[in-house]
């Protein structure tokens, strides 16, 4: 199969016919064999109605539906798991992506040998202040932290060769940083589009200005958890030790003083007090460390490796 379009969707019942008949038509115009998941996020209106009125008809439209409003997240990850084709394509519901953008999506992946490329909504029709400046300084900060050289990490259209959907699990709010996931699972040739971006034109947005600061809040987890999540020590037993150090040397230097220079008043110091919360930083660090290395020898996943191949072995 070339192609899988995953659609996460919240209560989006006016958008879904317009949208499957303008990929269809799409598809067929390029011959692709696809198929098109949708995954109902526990809409409250008749989205499922309608995704089984289309699904029926044509039987290259899937359904998902959850029980209850898990997240958009939730939404990827369990069409992800579904997905069958070598392309895999997420697309919003609302008909802010347009479907016309997925032959050159594709070709990007196939022949320029990208693992992944993320639209770039660089002409937004979105709100200036609440969400266009928000989101510049996100994707300023998600590129210094993560490296990646993208100017719109959030966006809901992208694709991805299959083995990329298949090794990440998007939990939580990460769909915004799918990119540092796939960066921190091995794939680094992260590739860009800029892609067409129209106003919505049914139901409303799903999202509040919360987002930016979960946006950053997942971001910091990511980049911690990349790095340190296996040897936690590293991280706090370093900070940990430098802190500890500097209090105890500041405090034996106190110390000395006060022997040379009996009348040297050592409380009177902002010294004293320094080195004092120095070390009790350090050593609780040093100790929040230590523990985070206890629950890590004992995570089941503490030796789960994505394996790009093998040779031989099953
Ligand atoms: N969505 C979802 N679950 C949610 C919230 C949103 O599946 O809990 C879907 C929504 O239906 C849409 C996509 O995620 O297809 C993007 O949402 P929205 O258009 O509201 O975000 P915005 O364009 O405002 O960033
Ligand atoms: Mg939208």
């Amino acid at each position: 199969m070339d192609i899988s379009v995953v659609i996460p969707l919240f209560n989006e019942e006016e958008s879904l016919p317009e949208l499957s008949e303008w990929l269809v038509r799409v598809m067929n115009e390029n011959y692709f064999s696809y198929e098109v998941i949708m995954v109902d996020d526990g809409s409250t209106d008749c989205s499922w109605q309608v995704i089984e009125d289309i699904s029926n008809k044509n039987k290259n439209f899937k359904g998902i539906k959850f029980q209850r409003n898990y997240g958009k997240s939730a939404a990827l990850n369990e069409g992800f798991k579904a997905a069958q084709g070598d392309v895999v394509i997420t697309m919003d519901a609302d008909m802010q992506d347009s479907p016309d953008e997925i032959p050159e999506l594709r070709k990007m992946i196939i022949v320029d040998g990208f693992d992944m490329v993320s639209g770039w909504k660089k002409k937004r029709f979105d709100n200036k202040l609440t969400k266009n400046l928000p989101s510049k300084i996100f994707n300023a900060v998600a590129r210094r932290i993560s490296k990646i050289k993208l100017h719109d990490f959030n966006c809901g259209l992208k694709a991805y060769k299959k083995k990329v959907v298949k090794s990440i699990e998007v939990y939580g709010e990460m769909h915004r940083n799918i990119p540092v996931l796939a960066k921190w699972a091995g794939f680094r040739k992260i590739g860009e589009k800029v892609v067409e971006h129209r106003p919505r034109k049914y139901g409303v947005t799903k999202f509040g200005w919360e987002r930016f600061i979960n946006g950053f809040l997942d971001l910091s987890t990511l980049t911690f958890v990349g790095r340190f999540s296996k040897r936690p020590m590293h991280f706090f037993g370093l900070y940990g030790t430098l802190f500890f150090v500097f209090g105890l040397c500041s405090s034996l230097y106190l110390i000395i003083a006060k022997i040379i220079d009996a009348d040297y008043g050592i409380t009177n110091k902002p010294l004293f007090f320094i080195a004092l919360t120095a070390m009790i930083i350090g050593m609780q660090l040093f100790l929040a460390g230590f523990i985070a290395e206890l629950i890590v020898r004992n995570a089941t996943d503490r030796n789960n490796y994505l394996v790009e191949k093998k040779i031989g072995i099953n």
